[in-house]
């Protein structure tokens, strides 16, 4: 059985004193793929040297969070489209809009997610979405861009169930993660309505345990329990959703 995370932050400073371990611990469970999502140039290198540590497991995503738009987002945009120019990568993301935490650069960031959705486009790669009380704002662009070079997943997908029908129908993916596990989650109450084919797997560690690791930190073991979870959802074996869902990934990321 090979488990798919496709979203992992495993170069974050939360894993600084027992990364190894962590991923050890998701290599013996079957969690075998990590799709690493970027977020601004300070976190370049440490992605570049997990790559080099792990060149059969890990696969690199080059982009700029919404949340890390700020006054010098020109410059960092700038970087991506160094870096993207320089080597392969899986994906554009993560990309997209989040209002939770700041609104004020909203109209930079709806620049930078159009800007990066042109570079995918132009590499023929997928995009990683992040959403945060931003799905107006996504929706609208994803519809100014929509068309057959537009795909990808719209990762930690917390919607309703039109806002999925929505999602797919611009080629995304639902990324589920930890929130599917939640008591309060909403997305457990629909998402079987929904064919396996669209899903793929997530941690978005080291944030958003599922339950019973809500609230500590997470990891990509725990993809474990999102799996069962889904499973259970579908009623369907764990194994075959394993293989469906890593299946999907591989449509997505090409690897
Ligand atoms: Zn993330």
């Amino acid at each position: 059985m090979i488990i798919t995370d496709t979203h992992t932050h495993l170069y974050s400073e939360l894993f600084e004193e027992d990364r190894e371990l962590v991923i050890s611990k998701a290599l013996e469970l079957g969690v075998e793929r990590f799709f690493i999502p970027a977020i601004d140039s300070t976190y370049t290198d440490s992605m570049l040297k997990l790559e080099k540590d792990y060149p059969d497991h890990v696969f690199l995503m080059m982009g700029l969070h919404p949340t890390s738009v700020k006054e010098n987002y020109k410059e960092e945009l700038a970087h991506v489209e160094e870096m993207l120019a320089s080597r392969k990568f899986y994906a554009v993301g993560e990309i997209g809009i989040d209002l939770y935490w700041d609104k004020s650069f909203l109209e930079q960031q709806k620049i930078a997610f159009k800007q990066q959705i042109q570079w995918a486009k132009k590499y023929e790669y997928p995009i990683v979405i992040h959403c945060r009380d931003g799905f107006d704002e996504i929706f609208d662009i994803l519809e100014s861009e929509k068309g057959d070079d537009l795909f990808g997943i719209f990762h930690c997908f917390t919607g309703d169930y039109e806002q999925a029908k929505r999602a797919i129908s611009y080629n995304m993916k639902l990324g589920i993660g930890g929130v599917v596990t939640f008591k309060n989650g909403k997305i457990d109450t629909f998402l079987n309505k929904i064919d396996l084919k669209h899903i793929v797997l997530e941690t978005d560690s080291p944030y958003l345990a599922p339950t019973p690791f809500r609230g500590k930190r997470n990891e990509s073991s725990y993809v474990v329990q999102v799996l069962e979870k889904v499973a259970s959802l579908y009623n369907m074996e764990v194994a075959e959703v394993a293989a469906i869902t890593t299946a999907n990934s591989k449509v997505v990321f090409g690897v």
